[in-house]
């Protein structure tokens, strides 16, 4: 097993901007691809099609575009697993749906949202599993022959996990070691719903994490408590030998307290939670780190170090030396603290860093738009000067250096 080749993915859903963890996450797969000579795809998980964004994907494949987080393998980059995007692989679900319910593994259930409700209102803490699903209109209580009736008489169903209860699940997280759950907990997971004809994300995440030979799966912590289900699943199908390895990431917490980093924080505290500009369809604005004038090397840096670090003083490192330096048994298991402040350091430091030649263009537009022409050699020559001064982004030259272009009234 061990002798596969690395395999990782993002899989993002296209449900609006991708906010900055998720950034986080890509470059983490990435790195750990790089540096293991492994490849890293791209793979789109769009079968809640009531969330779905236009221009979504668009958006995500052009921030790591800028970002210079390259993929081997997915949408828009090809490659020999495909199709890539999940509502073009309905009938790959529809197959390992049918496997599961004929060995016995999941089954049908009709209960609609009105019967389920009910049921919540008069058992308290309701979950649908081994305790409950025989008072529940399901193929194991109606038999064979009447769900086959139901089901060609056009009702409506969803295709439930079967869930041992007593039993251990071990997840083998290379962040958190070894995590254990109690089967008992886990409720009947709806893998598959008759209304769309598509699976939900867990089905689908594990088929095509085993069909595209994933290998190791770094995602977000928020995503921990489906692992789980996620290793039952794969023993369901028989495929625990090329199991992947998991690892969660930790959360990425609010700059100035506990809790999850939210787009309402950067709203707060002026800083941008997602890489590009992004135009919501009501018309609202919300801002990104590349229109807000940072460097996309320096953003890299920046998260790289939250939730990681490489053990030594070392805070500035280009994209190789993360490649060769990054370890992920060494990242946190606790939140990392959202430092947007840091964030800005490390745009100062890149944009020393910067040849003046490829600042000068960046510094030329805002003069235009201040109306002055000036050549660009003394454009140029005015960034070398005054970068070194305490800047974090190119637009705050201007306010220092007018001087230079206009003349004293
Ligand atoms: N589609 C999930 C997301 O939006 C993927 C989670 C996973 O990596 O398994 O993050």
């Amino acid at each position: 097993m061990s002798e596969r080749k690395v395999r990782v993915r993002f899989a993002p859903s296209p449900t609006g901007p991708l906010h900055i963890g998720g950034v986080r996450t890509a470059l983490y797969n990435y790195l750990f691809a790089r540096q293991n000579g492994g490849e890293l795809v791209f793979r789109i998980e769009d079968t809640d099609s009531t969330r779905f964004v236009p221009g979504a994907e668009e958006y995500i494949i052009e921030a790591f575009r800028w970002l210079g987080i390259g993929f081997d393998e997915g949408v828009s980059f090809g490659g020999n697993h495909g199709p890539y995007r999940q509502s073009e692989r309905r009938d790959i679900y529809k197959k390992y749906v049918g496997l599961l319910l004929e060995e016995g593994k999941a089954y049908v259930a009709f209960d609609t949202p009105e019967e389920l409700n009910c049921k919540r209102e008069q058992v308290q803490n309701f979950q649908y599993d081994a305790r409950t699903r025989g008072e529940m209109r399901n193929s194991l209580t109606l038999g064979e022959e009447e769900t086959r009736r139901l089901i060609e008489a056009g009702e409506q169903y969803v295709v439930r996990f079967k869930i041992n209860p007593g039993e251990e699940i071990h997840v083998d997280d290379i962040i958190r070691g070894d995590v254990k759950v109690m089967s008992d907990i886990l409720d009947d997971k709806v893998l598959y719903k008759s209304a769309d004809e598509l699976p939900t994300y867990h089905l689908a995440n594990i088929v095509d994490d085993h069909l595209m030979e994933i290998t190791h799966v770094i995602r977000g912590e928020e995503w921990l408590p489906s692992a789980p289900l996620h290793v039952l699943l794969y023993r369901a199908f028989g495929w625990e030998d090329t199991m992947p390895r998991f690892a969660h990431l930790p959360l990425l917490l609010k700059p100035d307290g506990k809790g999850k980093l939210s787009k309402r924080d950067g709203d707060r505290l002026g800083f941008p939670v997602f890489p590009l500009e992004w135009h919501a369809e009501d018309g609202t604005v919300s801002s990104g780190y590349r229109e807000s004038g940072y460097l996309p090397a320096a953003v890299v840096n920046f998260l790289a170090l939250l939730g990681w670090n490489p053990g030594t003083d070392q805070e500035i490192l280009s994209m190789e030396e993360l490649i060769a330096q990054f370890d992920l048994t060494k990242c946190s298991k606790s939140g990392a603290k959202f430092d947007y402040v840091k964030g800005q350091w490390f745009n100062r430091e890149y944009l020393q860093a910067t040849p003046d030649a490829e600042l000068a263009p960046e510094f030329d537009a805002i003069l235009r738009q201040n109306g002055i022409q000036a050549p660009i050699e003394r454009v140029e020559a005015v960034v070398g000067m005054m970068k070194m001064k305490k800047i974090n982004f190119v637009k705050e030259l201007w306010p220092l250096c007018d001087f230079f272009f206009i003349a004293p009234t």
